[in-house]
C-alpha cells in the first residue's frame, strides 16, 4: 500500500503542524483515525505502534485486537465508535510521546473532536487522560492524576470552545498484561460510558 504522507487531503493548518515534526519524517503513514464520523463515542489512545504505522489504521496490532474483544464483551463494534490517537505518527521504537510532539499533533485531534462532536470521549491510558484533564495544556499534564485514580470518572471538559464528557479508561495494551484485574474494571467503566451516551441519570 502506498504511504498516505503526501495525500492532498492533508492540506490544512493542523496537518501542517504535524508535518513539521521529526516523527512525520520518520513514519511510514499518518494514522489519522478510523470509524464512524457521526459517532457518539470517541476513543483516544496514545500513539501508533509498528502495525499501525505500516497500515495507517489505528489499533490494528495486539492492543487493537484486545480493544475489539473488550468492545465485543460490552456489545459495541468498532464501526460504531471513532478511534484516534494523541500522536498521528509513530514515535521511534514506541518511545513515550515528547511534550513538543503532543503540542504539535493534538490540534489535529481537537479538530476531529470539533467535527465529530461525540457526546463522550474515552481517553485510553495515561497520556490521553492527562492531556484532556489538563484542558489541552501540555505543560500541566505532569500535575494530573494517573489513570488508576480517575478511570471511570466522568468529567466535563472544554478545550478551545469544544465541550464533551471525558471518561478515562485503562489502555487495552495495559489490560493484556493484567487481564484478570483490569478487565472487570474496564467493563464497569464501559457501563458508565453507555449510560452517559444514552443520557440516563446514574
Ligand atoms: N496503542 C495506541 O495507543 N494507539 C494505537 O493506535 C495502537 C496502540
Amino acid at each position: 500500500m502506498e504511504s498516505n504522507k503526501k495525500s492532498s487531503e492533508f492540506n490544512f493548518l493542523e496537518a501542517a503542524k504535524v508535518k513539521r515534526t521529526e516523527l512525520f519524517r520518520e513514519c511510514t503513514n499518518i494514522v489519522v483515525g478510523a470509524g464512524d464520523l457521526n459517532a457518539d463515542i470517541m476513543f483516544v489512545g496514545e500513539a501508533p505502534g509498528k502495525n499501525e504505522d505500516l497500515s495507517g489504521v489505528p489499533f490494528c496490532g495486539a492492543a487493537g485486537k484486545n480493544l475489539d474483544r473488550l468492545l465485543d464483551n460490552v456489545g459495541l463494534k468498532r464501526e460504531e465508535i471513532y478511534i484516534a490517537n494523541i500522536l498521528k505518527c509513530r514515535p521511534p521504537a514506541n518511545r513515550d510521546p515528547l511534550p513538543e510532539e503532543i503540542v504539535a499533533h493534538t490540534p489535529w485531534l481537537l479538530k476531529q473532536i470539533r467535527e465529530i462532536r461525540p457526546r463522550v470521549v474515552c481517553s485510553l491510558g495515561n497520556y490521553a487522560t492527562k492531556f484532556f484533564l489538563a484542558g489541552g495544556k501540555v505543560e500541566d499534564m505532569g500535575k494530573m492524576p494517573g489513570i488508576t485514580q480517575v478511570h471511570g470518572k466522568v468529567r466535563d471538559i472544554e478545550i478551545g470552545g469544544t465541550r464533551f464528557r471525558l471518561i478515562p479508561l485503562f489502555h487495552p495494551a495495559a489490560i493484556i498484561y493484567n487481564r484478570t484485574k483490569l478487565t472487570p474494571l474496564w467493563e464497569e467503566d464501559m457501563e458508565v460510558v453507555k449510560r452517559e451516551v444514552s443520557g440516563e441519570e446514574c
